[in-house]
Parts: C-alpha cells; structure tokens; sequence
C-alpha cells in the first residue's frame, strides 16, 4: 500500500539503493558512516541497503580496523569493478573502445583508425563488434559481467531508441545504428550524441562537477554541444537540441556539409584551421598541435590562422554564452586547443558585445581531453543498473 505521500517502501528503498550507488560509483569507496550522514538514515539501515548491494554483487565491503573518532571499525562500501561497460566512441577518423568498471575506472582501452571510405553503416557496425568482443574477451568473459555497451556518435540521436537521424561528418542519415549493433552483440546498447556525452563525463566526474549551469563544447570536424541547465541534460522534444555547430555566425558563407551557409563550424572546426594555415585536412588533433606550435615559433601563415580560428571561437562562444547565461564552458578538441593558444583573442571577440560581462563566465578546457565522449558512452550504459540497482542481470 502506498504511504500517503504517495511513495511505497519498495519504491523508498530503490530511491535509496539508487543514491548510495550512485555514491560510490562517483565519488569512489565511501565509509558506511558518510553515506549515513549524507542520505539522513539510520546505522542499522544503512548496513541493510549495502549488504543488499553486496549481495546483488555491484559493492564489496572492507573493515578497517582503525575507527573514526567514536572508535568503532569504519565499513568501506568499494564499488565492484568486475562489473564493466565497454564504451564506445565512433568519431570521424577513429574508433575508440574502453572496458570501464563500476566506480568509473578505465580498464583497457583500444584505438583503431578507420580507413578511407569505412565510414559505410555495416563496416562501422562490424569494426565496433569486434572491438567489444576484443576487450571483454581480453578482460576473461567469465571474470567480469558486461552491464551493457554504451556508445557516442557525431551526430543526432533520437533519445527514444537511439536511432541516427544525421551523422553529416560520417555521411548517415536515417541510420538504425543502435538495432543493428544490439543484435550483432547480443546486449543491450545505448547511443547518445557525442557532445551531450561529453557533458554527461566532465559533469559527472570531470571539470563541470559541481555546475548546474554548464555547457560542453566539442571541435573535431564539427563541433558539437551539451547543455545541462538546472543540472538537467537539454534534449529538445526528440533528443536533437545543442547544434550549435550549425548556428549561422556569417552570412557571407561558406555553404557547410548541412546545406546552410556560414555555420560556425564552417569556421572554427579542426581542418579550418589546417587549410587556412596552408596544411592539408584530415590530421586530426596531432596537426593542430604542430599548427599552434609553428604560430607560436613565428610562423606567419600558422599565425594567423590560429588567430581566425580563435576569433570566430569567441564570436560562437559570445552568441552561446548570451543565449544559455552558464556558470562554466567545458572546451573539448581543438576548441580547447585554440582556445589555451589564443585566449587574448577569444576573450576580445567575445568583449565585443556588452550583453554578458565575460568575466562571470568560467572557461575551461575538458578534463578528460578528447576522452569525454568515450567517458560519458560509459555512464551512458551504467545508466540503467545505477537507476535500478535490483534490476542487475544476476549470473545464469
Ligand atoms: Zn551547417
């Protein structure tokens, strides 16, 4: 029977199932004594709610002899991380793979470039299933369980069922990637959208913890953007929202992939960069390195073009910053890149609109580097079994 409040005691012992975690798999191993404190319940209810936990398989608990101050033994509540995801992230000119445990720790990793070309649905689909039965196969099928696979992708994903509505940069459209690999596998497996991935990791655990206002901004090929507001992912109706890349910054043009004209992407993405410094596209975040390196060498044609890119940075960054008012941007690829190189420049650009003082903004470079989509596919698959800690697949 429902208690008044409307909320029954399975329901109350999901809740706090879900928070101690959600605790642990955050914030790492916590004493018995900490989560008592933090969710407001009692010892012997606490000892419940983690031998629960224990024995669905998801925490251990270790006794420390030494006590806090009232002398007792302190019960660390550790998150298993023979519990893993593989996480996936499919960019333009790569694949990336990580076995990641609960508690967030990287386990293995692998890379593998795409050919020319490869970028055809059924070859991305076989490439990424045999990168996952790589790493869990390195990893012992028998000593871990695989909670699900979680994979990014540069484009619009409908946030229902994960089916690619447009991946310009990768040329999809109307692309039931998610289906196709689910079954390829055999496993449950989410997609989101890179940027809004990326959000998800530098919120949970990297630079934006603690933000409720935050915006994620990822520069490759394109650029992409996640927005959490009120500490809350912005979706839109179908999951589409944060395309900022294809926000008109100017109308003299370029005609960009995604048929419009002067898209900020057309202006600021990585091989921009690398034709107006004379270089040729395609090299990714090593060539924008050398790039900033010869501007900062001297280098005329590299000079300027650093200094173009970074001026149209800080003309996107003004329109995002007036539009959303966040407390923190969290800059990935080579936004962040441009921006640690020419920071004078993008702040100037920014100055010259008087509708938001730059300096209540916080600007940061992604802590996980160009990993936040990776590490955000991950909390993307944790997703289910941290919602409904009883709803583990539970050994066959
Ligand atoms: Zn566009």
């Amino acid at each position: 029977m429902p208690t008044p409040t409307g909320v029954s005691t399975d329901e109350l012992r999901r809740a706090n199932l879900r928070a101690i975690l959600q605790t642990v798999h955050t914030r790492g191993p916590t004493t018995r004594a900490v989560l008592t404190r933090q969710l407001g319940l009692n010892r012997s209810t606490i000892g419940a709610l983690t031998g629960e936990l224990q024995s669905l398989g998801l925490v251990s608990e270790e006794t420390s002899a030494v006590g806090g101050r009232s002398g007792r033994p302190s019960h660390l509540v550790v998150p298993r991380e023979d519990n893993v995801v593989v996480a996936v992230d499919v960019g333009v000119d790569r694949i990336a793979v990580a076995l990641v445990g609960l508690g967030g720790e990287v386990l293995d990793r692998r890379d593998r470039r795409h050919q020319r070309g490869e970028h055809d649905v059924g070859h991305v689909v076989d490439a990424v299933a045999q990168m996952v039965e790589d790493v869990l196969g390195a990893a012992g099928d028998q000593k871990v369980r695989c909670l699900g696979v979680g994979v990014a992708v540069p484009g619009a994903v409908r946030a229902v069922d994960g089916f690619v509505r447009f991946a310009p940069n990768l040329g999809w459209a109307e692309v039931p990637f998610t289906d196709l690999l689910a079954a390829r596998l055999g496993r449950p497996v989410a997609t989101g959208n890179d940027a809004d991935l990326g959000a998800l990791a530098e919120h949970v655990r990297g630079a934006a913890v603690g933000y409720t206002e935050a915006v994620y901004l990822n520069a490759s090929v394109g650029i992409g953007g996640g927005f959490l507001m009120a500490g809350r992912p912005l979706a839109g109706a179908r999951g589409y929202a944060g395309e900022v890349g294809h926000m008109q910054v100017d109308s003299q043009g370029p005609v960009c992939r995604c048929g419009a004209v002067g898209c900020w992407e057309t202006k600021v993405g990585e091989n921009v960069l690398l034709r107006l410094a004379g270089r040729l596209p395609g090299g990714g975040p090593p060539a924008v390195a050398e790039v900033i390196e010869a501007a900062r060498a001297g280098e005329r044609r590299a000079a300027e073009a650093v200094a173009e890119v970074a001026d149209w940075c800080g003309v996107g960054l003004r329109g995002i910053v007036n539009l959303f008012d966040p407390e923190i941007v969290v800059l990935g690829g080579s936004l962040a890149q441009v921006w640690r190189a020419a920071e004078a420049t993008v702040n100037e650009a920014m100055a010259r609109s008087t509708m938001m003082p730059r300096d209540d903004v916080l600007i940061r470079a992604a802590q996980f580097g160009v990993d936040s989509p990776l590490i955000g596919a991950a909390e993307l698959a944790f997703a289910p079994v941290l919602d409904h800690p009883q709803a583990v697949p539970t050994a066959s």
